[in-house]
């Protein structure tokens, strides 16, 4: 009945989250918060985790892409449901180190690593560092060297295949601030590059080719066109690559029209082609990895928040305004992001209104949703606003040093903070 299969409604009429009633979670912890069902996240891991067992004999591993919503729970929870995490700044490094997250399961993404976070990955042994550039190669085989290590490494080729996403998150075109292009020759120039370096360990190739991705086929071509270049690189160099990293980018359900392919869809699809060209080619399946991020968190995650006030401007449209906005989540405002908006404490009524939901940030493009249907409202009631789980708490702001909102897991109907709200005097910490 709803975009995501761990919300539902009870017998009161109240929106609920892993079975628990929101309007209880918005009492129990306030509002603003996140909430996200703690199984529905783990479900997710799991399922991906079976497809690399199911699809390629377990040779491969999920690396659940952190940037999507990272603390040190959620690297817990990754940790217990044996996937990996990639991670892509000294930050989010740091959060998977201070859970003492298995090193070699870590992978370092980002297209200008500084020096001092190419030092943290060297000096805690990540496994596989995923090099952007040139310059990043050559630093990082200088600082292994001088501390007399070799460190793992995957390039970042960009396949050049257009996957028919939203133009501000493309990232797999030439005409892109990620990785090495293929038809310069500026890859395999790369490639032959450090093959030849004693300080690092070429272990394979990363693609990622977008986000919010449906169709099946961009995936498919990317994989082929990966495993094209193992080809040559073998038979230029005889060097063989072990390991092709595939990238993340499932798309999940925001609005009931969506209708995003089951994981297991494409992890079939994918590594049938994966199965059958690397034997055509004459090379050995590669170990495969994944990078879920959105597909892991999203639908599992919610916000709450409680109406302030309504304003209707009589043939213009009707402002709901509440106790959030942009702060919280940006990603209207970016890329006007779609979502479904509930009142949660009349989730059973029938959505007669059609407004404009308006957070309380002093910006007029701070709106949650526009034009969209939701119950009638008033001061007070509770609103939730689903699929909220993947970069809103990791993209959120301090913008009107309104303090950042807590994260509130629920789990067989238990709830518990993970990270708490933060605090007025937080706020003003790191002011001298
Ligand atoms: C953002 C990103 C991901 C995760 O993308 P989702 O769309 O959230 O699945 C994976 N890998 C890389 C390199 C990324 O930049």
């Amino acid at each position: 009945m709803y975009v995501s299969d761990c919300i539902s409604a009870n017998e009161r009429g109240h929106l609920t989250i892993g079975s628990y009633d929101t309007v209880e979670l918005a009492k129990k912890y306030g509002t603003p918060l996140y909430a996200y069902d703690e199984n529905e996240i783990r479900k997710n891991l799991k399922e991906f985790k079976k497809s690399i067992d199911d699809e390629y004999g377990g040779n491969g591993l999920v690396v659940y892409a952190s940037k999507a919503f990272c603390c040190k729970e959620m690297m817990r929870v990754c940790m217990q449901e044996g996937v990996g995490v990639d991670v892509v700044s000294g930050g989010e490094l740091y959060t998977a180190l201070s859970v003492d997250f298995p090193t070699e399961n870590i992978v370092f993404h980002g297209n200008n690593k500084t020096y001092d976070e190419l030092v943290m990955a060297v000096e805690n042994n990540v496994g596989r560092v995923i090099v952007d550039n040139l310059t990043e190669l050559e630093t990082l085989n200088t600082i292994a060297a001088e501390k007399g290590v070799k460190i793992g490494i995957m390039l970042r080729i960009k396949p050049g295949i257009d996957a028919h996403t939203h133009s501000f998150i493309k990232t797999g075109q030439i005409d892109s601030k990620f990785g090495f292009a293929l038809e310069t020759g500026e890859a395999l120039d790369a490639i032959k590059e450090a093959i030849a370096m004693s300080n690092v360990e070429l272990r394979g190739l990363h693609c990622h080719i977008g986000s919010q991705i449906f169709d099946l086929d961009p995936f498919e071509l990317a994989a082929t066109v990966m495993l094209d270049l193992f080809k040559q690189v073998k038979d230029e160099t005889g060097y063989e690559l072990k390991e092709l990293n595939l990238g993340g980018g499932f798309g999940i359900k925001y609005l009931k029209s969506d209708r995003p392919r089951a994981f297991s869809d494409y992890m079939r699809k994918v590594s049938a082609a994966v199965n059958s060209y690397s034997k055509d080619l004459g090379l050995e399946c590669p170990f495969i990895l994944i990078e879920p991020g959105r597909s892991v968190v999203g639908a599992a995650g919610i916000t709450l928040y409680t109406v302030g006030c309504v304003k209707d401007i009589p043939d213009v449209r009707t402002y709901v305004s509440v106790d959030g906005g942009m702060g919280d989540n940006p990603r209207y405002a970016l890329y006007q992001s779609a979502y479904e908006v509930i009142c949660a404490n009349k989730a059973g009524d029938k959505r007669e209104w059609t407004v404009t939901v308006a957070g309380k940030c002093c910006e007029s493009g701070d709106l949650i949703q526009e034009w969209t249907r939701l119950q009638p409202v008033e001061p007070g009631d509770i609103l939730a606003v689903l699929s909220t789980g993947a970069y809103n708490y990791s993209m959120a702001s301090n913008y009107n040093r309104i303090p950042r909102l807590p994260v509130i897991f629920v789990k067989n109907g238990k709830a518990r903070e993970v990270i708490k709200r933060e605090t007025y005097d937080q706020l003003i910490e790191c002011d001298i």
